[in-house]
């Protein structure tokens, strides 16, 4: 599954750096698809959305550093344990009931991000 920044976040910015796959971004920052990946133009996500990987997305959290959970693989693919959680100081990286995936699907899904 992928990983979610709860609301104990202290916006230290030590996460953000560690990500391989872009996935973590400042609190109200825009972010795109495209960004630390391969994905460019019109592409399909593996849940079957359609999306413009190049067209900015928005926030997740307005106050807190945030994960975009389609391009988190909890680091499957580059690295044994999630960074972001293992440098976290607080801890506040923890897994997102709400995507969950299957170590296969985190691997197509680092594949996918990465072609
Ligand atoms: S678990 Fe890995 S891929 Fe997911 S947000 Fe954290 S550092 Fe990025
Ligand atoms: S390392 Fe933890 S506390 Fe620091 S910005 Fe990332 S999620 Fe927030």
């Amino acid at each position: 599954m992928a990983i979610i920044i709860t609301d104990e976040c202290i916006n230290c910015g030590a996460c953000e750096p560690e990500c391989p796959n872009t996935a973590i971004y400042e609190g109200a920052v825009d972010w795109k698809y495209s960004e630390g990946t391969s994905l460019e133009g019109n592409i399909k996500l593996p849940n079957g959305e359609a999306v413009d990987a190049d067209i900015t997305q928005e926030p997740v959290s307005d106050e807190f550093y945030f994960i975009a959970p389609d391009k988190c693989t909890e680091c499957v693919g580059f690295h044994e344990e999630p960074q972001c959680a293992a440098v976290c100081p607080v801890d506040c990286c923890i897994p997102d009931d709400a995507h969950v995936e299957t170590e296969a699907a985190l691997l197509d899904k680092q594949k996918f991000l990465h072609n």
